[in-house]
């Protein structure tokens, strides 16, 4: 038998896989296969914007409030666009280029998709 993972709702192990769904029959909760996956071992992150959007490498944003530079005394306006976003495990999670600024650190909070 293969090893399918516990119920989230109620940690049942009598999990059971239908059509790509995991079903517990203890309290009826089903939750896909597939999202269990990507959430799972390999640990990989997930980065969201402001609003909750997925990020993804190369996505294109816009800066949602203005974002002093520290040291240099300039400011990233709010509604700046800024492309090929590259996603980075850290408090700064957003390495990108800006025009006028070069590259530069956001955080994925203060910027939305595109
Ligand atoms: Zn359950």
């Amino acid at each position: 038998m293969s090893t399918l993972p516990a119920c989230p709702e109620c940690s049942s192990e009598f999990t059971y896989e239908d059509g790509g769904l995991y079903i517990c029959p203890e309290c009826a909760h089903e939750w896909s296969a597939q999202a269990a996956a990507d959430s799972g071992a390999d640990g990989a992150k997930v980065y969201r914007d402001a609003v909750g959007n997925v990020l993804q490498d190369g996505d294109t944003v816009t800066v949602i409030k203005d974002l002093k530079l520290k040291g240099s005394g300039g400011v990233v306006k709010v509604g700046t666009k800024v492309k090929n976003i590259r996603l980075v495990d850290s408090d700064h999670d957003i390495d990108c280029k800006i025009d006028g600024f070069g590259a530069m650190s956001l955080k994925s909070e203060f910027v939305k998709k595109v």
